[in-house]
């Protein structure tokens, strides 16, 4: 109870199930801090359960047509709860309104795209007669689903980077288990009672929720899951890989992404871009611009100009229409964002704009005078923070990029074919993202990054080649 008022309880689904555990966790509206919902904590005994009846699942026949058909009705089905999905993602994330309406319509085209998938998976011939002493052979492949999926989600898109996992595992064949980020779970939840309602199978998909070290540890050490794909900090990312030993691994972790703007510029263009790209989720976005180079010849005009676009968004209550920018996920990362502006100011930054918290909120905040080694430009700040220094010479802002542990996307404003061309070739990024900022994603596409940025590609059609094993059928005739 919480004012007076019953607060939502949400149990585990598992063996076809919904659990609700003794144990539970509260989960907060990010805006007023209060409890909205309590969570079920799952123990080694649910995970083990779960995998048991995830791996059971994969004995009954689920063929790809009747995958299209619950993935194309659960599309369905969210496109109509489309404002009720919004509003939960809104008071579980902090995310401005706006920003949630879209993330449901991209979460709907997730699982629509992953439904269209399951119908187009297939091998190849394989010409094995033309090898000597296999003239009477004939060969070809086939793809096989890898079995049970853990997948393991992040906070700060948690429907749309769960359908991004669940979609393509489910339209390969696979079981899940899925785990969702332990302060924004109840989107997840909500899908999967989605998908039951859309038809899937009992048993294809299981949600535990709760400690996240904690559940993590039991789904690594339990060897009847093939594949591990997860979304997340590079930190975990790393302990992840260490510990899942031969078995898959994809990883989409983070980035310090740059965004390059060259002299030859649309400078309207690119500050507008630039100034919506940085902020979305109060900069709580893996593509989210970072460090922006700006040539010596327009530096002063774009800083100017980016200030101008910047400085009348509102920050505020994240269900009020006219809000921009909510709070942060937490107070305690509102307060290392403050931290890490502190001690750039401290070395030599200047703020240009913003600079500002008030509890879990952070302001826009615009940095110049900066050098790469501040942790504002070197780390991940995952906050509303960006910096940006000028450049001369294109080899030296492209070395600048590359200077990274990172390598997700970056962007690039040219209509300089050389340059583009060089920088094609150059930058070490998984997309680069020409006359546009590096926070541009639609779903088809391939998304992952180089580096510390991770491996594996997400986009259900790439995702579906990871979630698979090529098998070879050969045929002596
Ligand atoms: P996080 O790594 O703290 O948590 C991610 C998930 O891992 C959560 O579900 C959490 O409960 C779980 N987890 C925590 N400890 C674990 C452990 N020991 N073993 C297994 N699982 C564990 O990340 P976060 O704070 O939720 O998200 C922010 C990070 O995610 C940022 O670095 C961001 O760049 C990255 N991210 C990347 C992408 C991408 O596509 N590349 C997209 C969104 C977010």
């Amino acid at each position: 109870m919480t004012n007076g008022t019953q607060i939502k309880q949400y149990g585990l689904y598992v063996d076809g199930q919904w659990e609700i555990t003794s144990e539970s966790m509260n989960v907060l509206n990010k805006y007023t801090q209060e409890p909205v919902a309590q969570i079920s904590v799952a123990t080694k005994k649910h995970v083990d359960t779960a995998v048991k009846s995830a791996k059971t699942a994969l004995k009954e026949n689920f063929t790809p047509f009747e995958r299209y058909e619950v993935l194309m009705k659960a599309a369905q089905l969210l496109i109509e709860r489309r404002e009720e999905f919004a509003r939960i993602l809104t008071i579980e994330v902090g995310k401005s309104i706006r920003e949630s309406r879209g993330e449901v319509d991209r979460s709907a085209q997730t699982l629509q795209i992953s439904a269209e998938e399951a119908k187009r998976i297939h091998g190849e011939g394989v010409p094995v007669e033309s090898a000597l002493g296999s003239e009477n052979r004939m060969a070809f492949t086939v793809r096989v689903p890898v079995g049970v999926i853990a997948a393991i989600t992040p906070f700060n898109a948690p429907l749309n980077l769960v359908c991004h996992k669940i979609g393509p595992a489910l339209a390969a064949g696979n079981s899940v288990v899925l785990k969702p980020a332990e302060v924004t779970p109840i989107c997840a939840i909500k899908l999967a009672s989605l998908l039951e309602e859309a038809g899937l199978p009992k048993d294809r998909l299981q949600v535990m929720t709760g400690n996240g070290a904690e559940v993590g540890e039991w789904l690594l050490d339990n060897q009847d899951i093939s594949m591990f794909t997860f979304t997340g900090s590079p930190r975990v990312g790393e302990l992840i890989r260490s510990k899942a030993g031969l078995r898959k691994v994809s990883l989409e972790l983070g980035n310090n992404s740059a965004t390059i703007v060259h002299k030859d510029s649309d400078l309207e263009k690119a500050t507008t871009l630039v100034s919506q790209k940085s902020f979305n989720n109060a900069g709580q976005v893996c593509i989210s611009v970072q460090r922006i180079y700006v040539h010596n010849d327009i530096y002063e005009t774009f800083v100017a100009k980016l200030i101008e676009k910047t400085e009348n968004f509102v920050v505020g209550d994240p269900l009020d229409e006219k809000t921009d920018i909510g709070p942060m996920i937490r107070l305690t990362e509102a307060e290392r964002v403050e931290e890490w502006v502190n001690e750039a100011v401290e070395q030599g930054a200047q703020i240009e704009l913003g600079g500002k918290r008030n509890g879990a909120f952070y302001s826009p905040t615009i940095l110049t005078n900066v050098n790469d080694d501040m942790k504002v430009c070197r780390q991940e700040v995952f906050g509303p923070v960006v910096s940006i220094a000028p450049y001369e010479e294109i080899a030296e802002v492209i070395a600048k990029v590359n200077d990274s542990d990172y390598g997700l996307q970056a962007g690039l404003f040219t209509n300089d074919l050389q340059l583009t061309m060089k920088a094609a070739r150059e930058i070490e990024v998984g997309g680069l993202i020409v006359n546009d900022a590096s926070a541009y994603r639609v779903d088809h596409m391939p998304y992952g990054g180089v580096k510390k940025s991770g491996n594996g590609k997400e986009g259900p059609k790439y995702a579906i080649e990871e979630m698979t094993e090529e098998r070879i059928i050969v045929l002596n005739l």
